[in-house]
């Protein structure tokens, strides 16, 4: 089992990283479940001293990641959130960040309530509008930090145009690629310096682990990324990234039907006379459906859409039969949910509007079940 240096993406989820078992053969890495490694003598080990440092089973689950993302290194976090205040740790007092301003609201939360107190300032723009982002610019700014598409407005950003600005000023471009999965959006291909992820969410694939990953291009990155992950800590468990690493084996042919899902759902919602907005990026409707064609393959399984009033909303939600209604997104059961009142609860109402999130929106996120059956839950749901 050796992977082909041009090997394309679904063998390089199934293999990157990868290597039978040594001591048995066994095709799949084993869930090293220990605390600690044996020692041959005074300063003789072999690689592993301690598992918070080191840990084969999330050792090949960062190597995996580094090769899907393609990436010089992935480093495997305890959650989404862990991941990204690991990454902020390249910052310094002072320093200034550039972010999306529909950005997840966990992500503004850390960056406004914890952040700040250290000395960082972040600004938030709609980096759809390169001019924005421009004009955000500081001398002290270190980094932009972008999610594209967002959650729960769908809007995107151009990932190589932003890549370009940010190279000309000096700062390192992160995406979070979560929403989109590297099987759909490849930001380093792009120019990014970075991406993170919740793997929570489509890495992982099943809705059973919570976790994260920050995959890096630059060496300085990648070696301050690794002393950081043993200096504070925040690693992912040797069974959750067992479980992501499953996920990630399945990857490309999960978003092929998620694709395809988010796609038949967007298409039925846009002819329902109840539905007064359908936001998804595979719609020749949506604003930035040419920059989608160009910067994602497929265009992912997520989508909103608008039904004129809360009551309506909140109506659709109840409805549903075979979606279920609960916050994360990315598995195989599709989800639905009312961002205003779960996900983006703590979003002020007047940010809210700024970004287009309406009381009347619905989220829904496209599992893996036949599209029929979803349309037809949707279809009486909304009767
Ligand atoms: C869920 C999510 C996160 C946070 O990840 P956790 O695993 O929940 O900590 C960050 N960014 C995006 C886009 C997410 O959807």
């Amino acid at each position: 089992m050796k992977l082909p240096p041009d090997a394309r993406f679904p063998t390089i989820c199934i293999h990157a990283g990868q290597t039978p078992d040594p001591g048995t053969g066994a095709i799949i890495t084993p869930i090293f479940q220990t605390s600690t490694y044996v020692q041959d003598a005074l300063g003789q080990h072999k690689g592993y001293e301690y598992a918070r440092t080191q840990n084969p089973t999330r050792a090949a689950l960062e190597h995996n990641l580094a090769a899907i993302e393609g990436g010089r290194a992935a480093f495997a976090f305890a959650s989404g959130m862990a991941a990204i205040d690991a990454l902020t740790t390249l910052l310094q007092s002072g320093d200034h960040v550039v972010v999306t301003d529909n950005t997840y609201g966990g992500t503004f939360r850390l960056f406004e309530k914890v952040l700040r107190k250290y000395g960082l300032e972040f600004t938030y723009v709609d980096t759809s509008q390169l001019e924005l982002v421009e004009r955000a610019m500081r001398p002290a700014t270190k980094m932009i930090f972008v999610e594209t598409p967002t959650n729960p407005v769908m809007r995107l950003t151009d990932i190589a145009a932003v890549a370009a600005l940010a190279r000309r000023h000096g700062a390192r471009l992160v995406v979070d690629n979560t929403f989109a999965s590297p099987a759909v959006q490849r930001p380093i291909a792009l120019g990014a310096d970075m991406v993170v992820h919740s793997t929570t969410k489509y890495l992982n694939g099943h809705s059973d682990s919570v976790g994260g990953a920050v995959i890096a291009t630059r060496a300085e990155d990648v070696e301050w990324l690794a002393f950081v992950q043993n200096a504070a800590g925040a690693i992912l468990s040797p069974f959750d990234s067992w479980l992501v690493l499953r996920g990630t084996k399945t990857l490309t042919v999960r978003m092929a039907q998620h694709n395809t899902n988010g796609l038949a759902l967007a298409e039925f919602l846009t002819t329902h006379p109840k539905v007064t907005k359908v936001l998804y990026p595979g719609l020749a409707c949506h604003p930035q459906h040419e920059l989608a064609k160009r910067q994602m393959r497929g265009f992912g399984g997520m989508l909103s859409f608008d039904v004129g009033t809360f009551d309506a909303a909140r109506d659709v939600c109840n409805r549903v039969r075979l979606m279920a209604l609960a916050e994360s997104l990315g598995g195989v059961e599709t989800l639905i949910s009312h961002p205003a009142s779960m996900t983006h609860a703590s979003v002020p109402p007047e940010r809210r509007q700024a970004i287009g999130l309406t009381d009347s929106m619905v989220r829904i996120s496209a599992g893996i079940e036949d599209p029929q059956d979803l349309i037809d839950d949707i279809r009486q749901a909304l009767a």
